[in-house]
């Protein structure tokens, strides 16, 4: 029997209670389909600081490097935000990122028929809504160099960062982002602030250069800006987005919203070879943590994803998204998605749901 090595990476906050939840899954749907997953949970973000003190100890990131793929759940909590940069959670999550060389972030935006009315925009704006935002993750004024805070001979002190790509880091992604609209609709817009920013410019330059190669695919282009008023206006325009890592996290947010809740938006992060990263795009939720209040969807179709992308295992993925989608259509709902003449229930419990749906 296959036998696929799983890191899992449950972190801080409503991550362990997910993650329970999904790897719960994980293991009767492999079961199901005829394949064995060795799972190895590792700490990181503050759960790496408590362990090991550091936010990515150096035997998890071994780990996830020779793994078949890494599913993370979330990382971050209050109790961290005064560490010095170095050692807080996130300052791991981009290390892990970075480290594994994981430069193509995937986050499909799809609107489940039983949650339009979760959503706070109108029925006739989201529905259909089928989009993928494909955001570059280890460039760009997140790790551009130079970074910090100064104090001036004025006594006045300055914080900056560096927003800089190179050719060929745009070239990268936005070929994964043509190949990607070539295997859906056919449609590419590329976000950028071009009318202000050089290094936007050369991004749209970089783009414009490489649409020859894809003549198939449309190509556009939108200021981040109006981006962000297109999402909300009509987001049946969009096909696949293409983005810098800054706009990305913005907009991807912002998109996650017409689905009804942050907490149901998976994402997989990917590089030129090697595992994969599979999370939700949602954080570690300090406010709901052991409350049993979390909503496990994004984790869920997380690891769905990890099924497809990462294993191959299609018919694995579709089972799982079919059991995300039928625990809605019986109308279970997790806090943030309730709706009057809804079920309501809590992390654990949708976790039973989704694995009945299995069955
Ligand atoms: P967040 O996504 O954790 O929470 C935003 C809001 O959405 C909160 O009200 C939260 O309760 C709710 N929410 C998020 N996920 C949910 C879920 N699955 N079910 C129900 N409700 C959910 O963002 P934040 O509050 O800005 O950040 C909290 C911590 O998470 C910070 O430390 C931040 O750095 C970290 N963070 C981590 C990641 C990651 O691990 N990839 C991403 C974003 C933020």
């Amino acid at each position: 029997m296959t036998v696929f090595h799983i890191t899992t990476l449950a972190g801080d906050g409503i991550g362990p209670e997910i993650m329970a939840v999904a790897t719960t899954l994980l293991e009767r749907v492999a079961e199901q389909h005829g394949f064995t997953l060795a799972l190895d949970p590792r700490p990181v973000g503050g759960a790496g600081v408590d362990a090991c003190g550091e936010p990515l100890p150096a035997a998890t990131l071994e780990a996830c490097r020779a793994s078949d793929a890494v599913l993370l759940a979330a990382i971050g909590g209050p109790q961290y935000d005064s560490l010095p940069r170095p050692q807080r959670p996130e300052s791991g999550l981009l290390a892990l990122r970075a480290g594994l060389g994981l430069f193509a972030n995937l986050r499909p935006v799809r609107i489940v028929p039983a949650l339009i009315g979760a959503s706070s925009l109108r029925e006739e704006v989201i529905r259909d809504v089928d989009l993928l935002v494909v955001r570059e993750l280890i460039g760009g004024i997140y790790f551009g160099q130079p970074r910090g805070r100064v104090v001036g001979e004025d006594g006045e002190e300055r914080g900056f960062n560096t927003m800089t790509y190179s050719s060929s880091e745009v070239d990268r992604i936005a070929r994964v982002a043509f190949d990607l609209a070539r295997q859906r609709r056919g449609r590419l817009c590329s976000v950028d602030k071009a009318n202000v920013l050089d290094v936007s410019q050369l991004w749209r330059d970089r783009v414009t250069a490489l649409a020859v190669d894809y003549p198939d695919v449309e190509l556009s282009h939108l200021y981040v800006d109006n981006a962000a008023m297109q999402l909300v206006r009509d987001p049946r325009q969009f096909d696949v987005l293409l983005t810098s890592n800054l706009f990305g996290d913005i907009l991807s947010d912002e998109a996650a919203m017409l689905t009804g809740s942050i907490g149901m938006l998976p994402s997989a992060s990917l590089g030129a070879s090697g595992p994969g990263l599979f999370e939700p795009v949602h954080g570690s939720a300090p406010d709901i943590a052991g409350q049993d209040k979390a909503n496990p969807l994004a984790m869920v179709l997380s690891a769905a994803m990890m099924l497809r992308i990462g294993l191959g295992q299609e018919d694995a993925a579709t089972a799982l998204e079919s059991a995300v989608d039928r625990v809605l259509a019986d109308g279970y709902r997790t806090g943030d998605l309730m709706s009057p003449g809804c079920r309501a229930v809590g992390c654990r419990a949708m976790g039973d749901q989704l694995l009945a749906a299995l069955a």
